[in-house]
């Protein structure tokens, strides 16, 4: 933790930094996502392509971001704490944070260390599940009931949740609750324009995608996104994008690194949009 606050430290307020936290203790199914961050660099670096983006900003030459390795996760029980005080130091650095996960149990502390800095803050959250359960299989801090937890706490202003085709009477009721606006996979529509306010905090879930394009996931829920609907929405985002998780990449279940590569092309994309507002 200290060698990586000092790396913080180093940085230039209004940088990207990429943060990866091998953490997959909120899994309540099937692990392995704390393998992502490594596979999903192999990615990124990797001969087989470049670091352009699509806008044209070539991020191999751009000094406006930084890979700042990741977080060293002592215990399970310390893991939200670290992850908080980390991204903490980010935020109070004036940095943007854009941090592969790991397990979506992450983007509570994430969040918690966001509102600090940004209570205003608008969630867009892509995911094929709500994550709103009260609690889940015995457990309130899993990769089921991060938005539970932020909402609760009034931790953002607004969580728009889009991708959502696993919805039951309570998570429903839990999204009427907290006054989440949903747009289910059922009826979305490329074109819609998602309202958000000034700061953005997005959250994505890597099976809000289609497991034909992203089978790396613990739960294959088919009828999602593809890999190009996401980009445009990504590159369409209004307002100023603060911080990104890409979650829930589990390398275990993955085909020929089809998932680890899509991965790899939305954090490209992701750091483009931070450094071009
Ligand atoms: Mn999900
Ligand atoms: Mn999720």
């Amino acid at each position: 933790m200290a060698d990586l606050i000092e790396e913080i430290n180093k940085l230039q307020p209004g940088m990207v930094a990429v943060l990866g936290i091998p953490y997959d203790g909120g899994a309540t199914f099937l692990a392995g996502q704390a393998q992502a961050p490594v596979r999903i660099r192999e990615s990124l670096y990797s001969d087989s392509t470049n670091l352009s983006a699509e806008n044209g900003m070539d991020l191999s030459a751009h000094t406006g971001w930084k890979d700042i390795g990741d977080l060293a996760i002592s215990s399970d029980k310390a893991a939200f704490g670290e992850i908080e005080k980390a991204l903490g130091q980010l935020m109070e650095r004036d940095c943007r944070a854009a941090v592969l996960g790991g397990d979506h149990s992450i983007t509570y502390p994430i969040l918690r260390a966001c509102a600090g800095k940004y209570p205003q803050l608008s969630l867009l959250q892509l995911d094929a599940h709500a994550d709103l359960y009260d609690e889940f299989a015995g457990k309130r801090f899993s990769h089921a009931s991060p938005f539970a937890r932020i909402m609760e706490q009034g931790l953002v202003k607004q969580l728009v949740q889009v991708g959502i085709r696993t919805q039951t009477p309570h998570l429903r009721a839990q999204a009427e609750n907290f006054g989440v606006q949903v747009i289910e996979m059922r009826e979305w529509d490329p074109a819609v324009e998602i309202e958000l306010g000034e700061y953005v905090y997005l959250s994505l879930d890597m099976d809000v995608l289609d497991p034909a394009y992203a089978p790396g996931v613990s739960h294959h829920e088919p009828g999602g996104m593809t890999t190009r609907e996401i980009i445009k929405l990504i590159q369409g985002l209004k307002g100023t994008l603060i911080g990104a998780d890409i979650v829930e990449y589990n390398p275990d279940k993955d085909v020929v690194g089809i998932t680890a590569m899509a991965a790899a092309k939305l954090l490209k994309e992701i750091i483009a949009r931070m450094m071009a507002t």
